[in-house]
């Protein structure tokens, strides 16, 4: 009898498990209590809606959204929704997940949330793209509230697409209590209640992470080289916060292409050839396109992870040369990622820090709007300055208290909040 062998091919960690795992490990070591662990390892509801929308041609399209709500203990759910191919099930339950953990250990009053729509936005129009969106608020329904679950924007969304969704959500409520739900979404643009500053939270957050980096390791981001993948919201604010300091930009990757500059690369020159060509970075006259996989390999100080999950794995991690990877993403290294940056000693600032300027800043309107108030841009950079700092401490002594990385203390300062809810307020009935 002969036998053949199939080759199985290697599957891929999921975005899921590295969440799931490393929840586990900081869950063992901050000893969660076992009821706790498992209400957290679940999520509380998930949405999946199929709605129609006529494209331009006349032609009906059917797409599929998707919203996880995974823990609401501490308040409304909050969290992006993004536009993107690779958003699944599993791809919203992380991302859900990991907002929990973000708003927790912010310490704001808001759960964790995620969701949106499996498509590639730029193979619509702009009419296109304002009926799916307004047909997808419609599908969701009371399914999101200003009390209930707040979305925002991520990936490929933006502030035009929070506007649409805030209005057609109010649209469908009686007129007295319109402007009761301005705040359902947040990151809005001004003329739609938005908040000054809001745009750029994200990336200033990053960079307070790295300066509270600098301060603790004494190595001054002044003359350090950097280089960022993804150059949309989160990629272009952090290097432009960064430039601010004193350091490089020498590299920059995105969908379309990988630029290379050992001089620097001009950051608004990038940002306007960018707008210029349909948010693209490829054709930038100002730096040399590079192979896509020799990126994270170039020689810098600085890594900054600003695009997709997963992006920093078992193949690529060996490469890097940086001091310190920020993660501006949300879940870009997985699970032997992970361990080989820590096997060359390279410090990591966990998503759940360094990227929550975003929900800070997010956190800012909905009480702005709440409160009918308009605030100015300087007081928002500074009250979200102060929250960063917090939190980089609060991780920073917990690292020290449970000699554990920063990834792991951060955790355990999220899990910590929320198990000391759990206690206090019971479970109904
Ligand atoms: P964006 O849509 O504005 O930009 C995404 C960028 O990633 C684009 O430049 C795109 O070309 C690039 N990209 C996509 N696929 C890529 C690939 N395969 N290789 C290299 N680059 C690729 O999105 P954003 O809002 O800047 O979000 C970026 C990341 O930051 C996401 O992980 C998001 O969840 C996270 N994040 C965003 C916010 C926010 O406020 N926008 C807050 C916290 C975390």
């Amino acid at each position: 009898m002969t036998t053949t062998t199939v080759e199985k091919p290697e599957r891929k960690q999921g975005m899921y498990e590295v969440v799931m795992e490393q929840f586990a490990h900081a869950a063992d070591i901050m000893d969660l209590d076992p009821g706790v662990r498992k209400i957290l390892a679940t999520t509380n509801t998930e949405i999946v809606v199929h709605f129609p929308v006529r494209l331009d041609s006349g032609k009906i399209e059917v797409f599929t959204g998707y919203r996880v709500q995974h823990n609401n203990a501490l308040g409304p759910y909050k969290g992006g929704l993004r536009y993107h191919e690779t958003v699944d099930i599993d791809a919203a339950r992380a991302l859900a997940i990991w907002m929990t953990w973000k708003t927790a250990l912010a310490g704001l009053p808001f759960g964790g949330a995620k969701g949106g729509i499996q498509l590639n936005p730029k193979e619509y129009s702009m009419g296109e793209l304002e009926r799916i969106t307004r047909r997808f608020t419609y599908s969701l329904g009371d399914n999101i509230g200003p009390d209930l679950d707040i979305p925002a924007p991520d990936i490929n969304t933006n502030a035009q697409i929070m506007a649409w969704i805030a209005d057609t959500f109010s649209s469908t409520k009686s007129p007295a209590t319109r402007f009761g739900n301005l705040h359902v979404v947040t990151g809005k643009p001004m003329g739609a209640g938005g908040l000054e500053g809001r745009d750029r939270a994200t990336g200033f957050g990053v960079v307070a992470t790295l300066k509270s980096w600098s301060a603790r390791r004494k190595k001054p981001l002044k003359g350090m080289r950097y280089i960022v993948q993804g150059f949309g919201n989160v990629g272009y604010w952090t290097s432009h916060f960064l430039q601010k300091e004193g350091a490089t930009l020498i590299a920059v990757q995105d969908a379309t292409a990988t630029l290379h500059n050992a001089n620097g690369i001009d950051i608004e020159a990038l940002l306007a050839h960018s707008d210029a060509s349909g948010r693209n970075i490829k054709g930038f006259s100002g730096a040399k396109e590079m192979e896509p996989k020799e990126f994270f390999a170039l020689d810098c100080d600085i890594v900054v992870p600003a695009a997709l999950g997963n992006q920093i794995n078992g193949e690529n991690a060996g490469g890097i040369k940086a001091m310190v990877v920020a993660e501006g993403a949300n879940g870009p290294t997985n699970t032997e990622g992970e361990r080989v940056l820590r096997e060359k000693n390279i410090d990591i600032i966990p998503d759940i820090l360094c990227n929550s300027g975003g929900v800070i800043g997010s956190y800012f309107e909905w009480l702005q709007n709440k409160r009918s108030e308009i605030w100015k841009i300087e007081e928002v950079l500074e009250m979200l300055q102060e929250k960063m700092d917090d939190a980089f401490t609060k991780v920073a002594d917990t690292a020290a208290e449970f000699k554990v990385d920063w990834r792991t203390s951060a955790y355990i300062v999220a899990l910590r909040r929320l198990e000391k809810t759990y206690k206090e307020r019971g479970i109904f009935p």
